[in-house]
Formats: structure tokens, C-alpha cells, sequence
């Protein structure tokens, strides 16, 4: 038997087919008319299942010996028989409907002996839509708590701030495919070809099939680079100051489309003035920054070429997890205005989301300041790092947890775990044994995403209901909250994920009026991309933009002396080591799904620290070390001499939970919605 669904891994959202046989997959793989895999995957997509039949995976409903012990009067009824010792602790396993009573007896005491917002919920972006809008919904309306927030926190929420407050949306504008009409693209702060390769399989089709030109722009020399007309490696730091030098050069040639920023655009002056007062927009400065001098001349180049084709951006983590990562991207979208390179096929800006529903758990309003439909809340709730804080402040007492592995994949893990264990009350909902689950009181085993039906949105706004391939007694995330709900209030009556969404619909109507089941249904291995009215809407801001006024916004602002480039340019050289983190293909984030698949734990089975070769001379009689910085200090990791990578610098992935890579980094980020700077930290080498 053949079952069409789409991929659970990443924000690329491929659709896939599973060959079944016997509740047993055989094979996945991807249909030539599917409309975003269109007949590849990348390998986890063809072969990252196999967690389904770990004895990892979470099966049953647990909870702590140690709290039960605890809360003698709130488990008082529960039939305690069954013993089990999971990651080294004594849980009870115990019947879903009686673990509901113990959460909603547990929750309703935390908040009348504090407050409503006592209580948090974090996570939403790995599961379906219809469970990312009832989180929210159980948060905001039944427990009366505003803190909600999702893993676009340590991603791409810079990408929401700084493309809303410029062209009113903080979504991709077009299809992936679209890069097939293009002639030039600008790829920076994205290692597309490990973290979304079949949009970097699209990329390097259309150049091979027709007039592409590609710049990539990264910290070290990624894949693509060798693909790519213009490769630019930058210091630490610099993608604001290179952002901004790119504009300049729009500008003080006059390359700009002036037609366009007239009709479609403010502030224009403003900007103007603003760059061209600015003493680190020329970039000539570069010619200042030993090692990096290349990039006085090949800035301009990027510029023209961007300037005067038909154009396109694509971004990635690079940009949005630093110090001024929201700023950034409304330097990418200035390029974007500045040269009418928006609003049409070939043209627009492609924020490459990571995780597989991280798009939809923003829509569903798993944000602390935004509502469903990115309506105002009447209050605005707290960030994750601020419910962090908060815990040690004993203000928030409690966290329900969804498919977001907290001990794992933020920064400051010394503080995040000091707060976890500070908590009184943790409940996850997980599909696997992780770091988090470490940490629960309460554990729910839940359907993963092959398991069940639901909606998830990728990261070009394009949404796919996905349908079972093996069959799961375990309930989705949404049944479990309401399950909770009905020892609460008692209001929730939903009987399948189809009612939530019909729900969804009429909440966030401006952007899935038109999306039923059975539209989406009908439109199985194509999606469908929102606002989707009667039809869907492949590119947006044709006509007008998404703010008040349809009317585009430029809002400058100037580089900050920082870091790297600082000490080269005050010192002449940096003598520092700089880390960056990401992924590999082989994984995704904490990686517990693929590393329960024998082929892909044997493929990439540590961290690896990738060195400079310029610097190979101080790794030289050493194998391993380890990193530390004043937050904390790293597993033991193993060095790769690299010449991708200049001197000074350092790479390292982040899946393996023994590399301890996130308990290097302090609570440095983004200055205005505080996503982590993982992109860039000054580290120590112990050797
Ligand atoms: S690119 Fe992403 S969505 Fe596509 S198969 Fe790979 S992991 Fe799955």
C-alpha cells in the first residue's frame, strides 16, 4: 500500500509517499509531481522513520515516583502497580485519562496558591497546527496565562520582526520553485545544502537548467560556495555591517528603482541620509580588516549584479541568531525595496524556517505577542529566556512542554537546567526519550508525525495535511490538552483534529478560510500556500504590502563595533577563537529521532569541531578538546582541520546531547526579540 504524507523533519516541508506493508514502512520516498520534493528527499526524509520502532519512543503516559510521593493527596486514586524505571528515575506508568486528573489538579493548585501566570507552555512548532492552536487556546483562555512561546524563539523570530515591521509579514514571499524564474540569488548566513537540501537541490538545478548567478555569503566556506559566482567568507558579526554596505553601494551609484520606492515605499530619505552618514557603510572599510580586504571589492559587485537582475534573498540562521539579527533582516529587506526586487515571480525574500511546523505554530499564535492570525493579545506574555528568569525568580512554577527539548537546544543550559530543576511542575508531551523528558514530572508519549492527521505549514507558508502511515493507539497533542481541559472546564467537545481545524479556519481567517480538509485533501502532494481564500497565494505582496497602509517602510540601522572585526581592526589581527554552531544533513536539532535510525547514528555519531588549517599548528599534537567560555564547558569534542574556514574561527554541530555545545553560551542575543546569538562566541580551547 502507497500513503502520501509530508516529511516531519524540517521546514522544507517535502511531501512524501510511504510504500507500507503490515502497519511496517518499507520505503519513503517522493513523487516526481510532488510539488516541493518533486522526486528527492534528502536522507532523512528517505530513511529518518526508523525512531518509530525504537524502545526510545514513549508509549505510555509516566509519572515521577518522586512526585507522587510528593502529592500523596492529588494521586490519591491512581492505580500505582506499574513500576518502571525510565532514564534512570522510577516512574509509574498509568492510564492517560488518570495522568489528566493529576496535571489539571496539579496546575489548578499552582495557580490559585500563585497566579494564572504562574503557569507557561513552550513548544508547538514540531507538531501539528491543530495541537499548536489548542496550546495557546488551553494557555491563554483556560488557564488565563499569557506565556506562550515556541522554538521560533532561539530561530527565526527576527525574521518575523524585522520583515513585519518593514513589509507587514514575516513570511517567505514566494514558492521555493520561484528561484526557477530568478537570475540571481543572494544565499546568506544559510548552509542550505545541510539545513534544507532540496532547496538547495532547487537552486542548483535552476543554475544548471538556466541563467542563475548565486552569491553566498557565510562565515566559513559552505557547499555552495563552489557553486557560486560571488563567495564572500565574513568575520564574525558582519552581517548587518555587510547588509548595510550593500544598500550603500544601491545607493551612492544610483542603482536604485526609483519608480518603485516611490510608489511602494516611505522613509526613503530618511534611510538615504542615514547611510550615507554612516561611517561603517562604505565598504572600503573592509580594506581595514586584515584577512577580510577581499570584501571591499567584492561587495560592490554583489550589489550591481543584485541591483540590476531579477532577484532573489535567501536566509538562514546565520542572520537571525545574533546580536542584531532582527535589524538585519530589515537591511535584507531594504535590498529587496531599494530595488523593486520584491512583489513578483523571480523576485522576493525566502527566510528559510527550520523546524517542520515552525511557520504554523507562529500563525496558531504560540507567540507571547501574538494571537492566532498575528492578532494583538490582550497581554503580552513572556519569551522563553524570560520564563527561565522568572523561575528563578519563583514567579513561573509550572510548564507544560510540547515537542521542544528545553534541556537541549537552548543556550545557557547551566541556567535553563538549573531552572527546570527549580520548577515544581513539568509535564512533556514527547514522541521521544530527550534531555527534557529528564526533567518531567509528568511525561505523555504522543503520536509522532507519521502517526497522525493534522496540518503543518513550511517555510514558504505552504500548507499539507498529513495523514497516518502506520497506525498509533497514542493520542495527538491536542487530545491530551483537552483531556486536561475536561477536568477543568469542561467546555472542549472536539472529537477529531478535522473539528479543531474548521476552528483554525474562522480564527485565522485571513489566512485559511479557504484551506478545508478537503481542499487540502484534494491538494495532498502539492499544498496549498497561504492567504488561501478561494484560491491560495503563491507570491504575496503583488499589489500592496501587509502593513496599515500597503505601503513598505525602510527603517536603517547603523552596524555596531563588535567583536572579531573590533579586535582586527584595533589590534590588527584577532588572536581570539570565534564558535558557530548549526547542522549537518544527517540530523535534525537534538537529533533523537535520527539517531534512533541505525544508517543515520552510524553516519554522524559525534560533534565534530571543525579548526581552521591556518591554525592547524595549534591543534597540531591534540585530537580532542574541549571548549569553555564563562557560562560553561563542552564535552569532549573531536577536531577536524578545515581550509573552508579562516583562521580563528570554529564550527560545530550541536545534535549530540554529550557534546554539551549550548552549555558554552550565556544569554547574549538578539536586542529586540531575544533569540539566541548562537552564531557567533568568543570561546577558550582546553587542550
Ligand atoms: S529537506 Fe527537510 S522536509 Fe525535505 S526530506 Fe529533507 S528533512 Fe524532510
Amino acid at each position: 500500500m502507497t500513503i502520501d504524507s509530508v516529511c516531519t523533519y524540517c521546514g522544507v516541508g517535502c511531501e512524501i509517499t510511504a510504500n507500507v506493508t503490515d502497519q511496517k514502512i518499507n520505503k519513503i520516498y517522493a513523487r516526481d509531481n510532488a510539488e516541493v520534493s518533486r522526486g528527492s528527499l534528502c536522507i532523512k526524509g528517505k530513511e529518518g522513520f526508523g525512531f518509530l520502532y525504537s524502545d526510545r519512543k514513549i508509549s505510555n503516559a509516566l509519572i515521577r515516583k518522586d512526585f507522587v510521593e510528593r502529592h500523596q493527596e492529588i494521586c490519591k486514586n491512581l492505580n500505582l502497580s506499574n513500576e518502571i524505571q525510565f532514564q534512570n528515575d522510577t516512574f509509574y506508568k498509568v492510564e492517560y485519562s488518570e495522568a489528566y486528573k493529576v496535571v489539571a489538579n496539579k496546575i489548578s493548585e499552582i495557580t490559585s496558591s500563585y497566579s494564572a501566570k504562574a503557569f507557561a507552555s513552550i513548544g508547538g512548532a514540531r507538531t501539528n497546527c491543530e495541537s499548536g492552536y489548542m496550546f495557546q487556546k488551553f494557555t491563554r483562555e483556560i488557564i488565563g496565562s499569557p506565556n506562550v512561546d515556541n522554538c521560533a524563539r532561539v530561530c527565526h523570530s527576527p525574521s518575523l520582526k524585522g520583515m513585519r515591521k518593514t513589509i507587514g509579514e514575516g513570511a517567505a514571499t514566494n514558492p521555493f520553485s520561484d528561484v526557477e524564474n530568478t537570475e540571481f540569488v543572494i544565499i546568506i548566513g544559510s548552509n542550505t545544502t545541510e539545513a534544507h537540501p532540496i532547496v538547495a537541490d532547487k537552486i542548483l538545478k535552476a543554475k544548471k537548467n538556466g541563467k542563475l548567478d548565486i552569491a553566498t555569503i557565510d562565515i566559513r566556506e559552505t557547499q555552495l560556495f563552489k557553486n557560486s559566482k560571488y563567495g564572500l567568507v565574513i568575520p564574525y558579526e558582519a552581517n548587518l555591517l555587510l547588509l548595510n554596505m550593500l544598500t550603500f553601494v544601491i545607493l551612492s551609484e544610483n542603482l536604485e528603482n526609483t519608480d518603485f520606492i516611490q510608489k511602494r515605499t516611505k522613509y526613503f530619505d530618511d534611510l538615504k541620509k542615514s547611510i550615507l552618514n554612516d561611517p561603517f557603510a562604505n565598504p572600503q572599510f573592509f580594506n581595514k580588516i586584515s584577512g577580510y580586504e577581499y570584501l571591499a571589492e567584492l561587495i560592490p559587485k554583489v550589489a550591481r549584479e543584485y541591483a540590476s537582475k531579477k532577484s532573489m534573498i535567501f536566509w538562514g540562521l546565520g542572520i537571525t541568531e545574533n546580536f542584531d539579527g532582527s535589524y538585519a533582516v530589515m537591511a535584507i529587506t531594504h535590498l529587496a525595496l531599494l530595488t523593486g526586487n520584491i512583489g513578483g515571480s523571480g523576485v522576493g525574500l525566502m527566510p528559510l524556517r527550520g523546524q517542520n511546523n515552525v511557520q504554523g505554530a507562529c500563525d496558531m499564535g504560540m507567540l507571547p505577542y501574538y494571537n492566532p492570525d498575528y492578532q494583538k493579545p490582550k497581554e503580552i506574555g513572556l519569551m522563553t529566556p524570560q520564563v527561565f528568569d522568572a523561575i528563578l525568580n519563583d514567579e513561573v512554577k509550572a510548564i507544560w512542554n510540547i515537542g521542544e527539548d528545553l534541556a537541549h537546544i537552548h543556550p545557557n543550559q547551566n541556567k535553563v537546567q538549573k531552572a527546570l530543576r527549580k520548577l515544581d511542575f513539568l509535564i512533556v508531551n514527547e514522541v521521544m526519550e530527550n534531555e527534557i523528558t529528564k526533567f518531567a514530572d509528568v511525561i505523555f508519549g504522543v503520536k509522532s508525525g507519521y502517526e497522525k492527521t493534522g496540518v503543518y505549514v513550511n517555510a514558504e507558508r505552504r500548507l499539507h495535511l498529513s495523514q497516518p502511515l502506520i497506525n498509533s493507539d497514542l493520542p495527538d497533542d491536542w487530545e491530551i490538552l483537552q483531556g486536561v481541559e475536561n477536568h477543568l472546564e469542561n467546555s472542549w467537545k472536539y472529537k477529531s483534529s478535522k473539528d479543531v481545524w474548521q476552528e483554525v479556519q474562522e480564527v485565522v481567517s485571513n489566512r485559511y478560510s479557504g484551506a478545508s480538509y478537503e481542499k487540502l485533501e484534494i491538494n495532498r502532494i502539492s499544498g496549498l500556500q497561504w492567504p488561501i481564500q478561494e484560491n491560495e497565494t503563491p507570491i504575496l505582496h503583488l499589489k500592496d504590502f501587509r502593513t496599515k497602509d500597503g505601503i513598505a517602510q525602510f527603517h536603517y540601522h547603523q552596524y555596531k563595533l563588535r567583536g572579531q572585526i573590533k579586535e582586527i581592526l584595533e589590534l590588527g589581527k584577532s588572536n581570539s577563537f570565534y564558535l558557530s554552531t548549526g547542522r549537518n544533513i544527517i540530523h535534525y536539532n537534538n537529533a533523537v529521532q535520527t539517531l534512533a535510525t541505525p544508517r543515520l547514528e552510524k553516519l554522524h555519531n559525534r560533534d565534530i569541531l571543525l579548526v581552521s588549517y591556518e591554525d592547524k599548528d595549534i591543534f597540531q599534537n591534540t585530537a580532542f578538546v574541549k571548549l569553555k567560555t564563562e557560562f560553561g564547558e563542552s564535552g569532549e569534542l573531536p577536531i577536524k582541520i578545515s581550509k573552508k574556514i579562516k583562521k580563528g574561527t570554529l564550527f560545530s554541530t550541536f545534535h549530540h546531547s554529550k557534546s554539551r555545545i549550548n552549555f558554552l553560551f550565556g544569554d547574549e542575543k538578539d536586542e529586540l526579540i531575544s533569540t539566541a546569538q548562537f552564531k557567533s562566541l568568543k570561546v577558550e580551547i582546553i587542550f
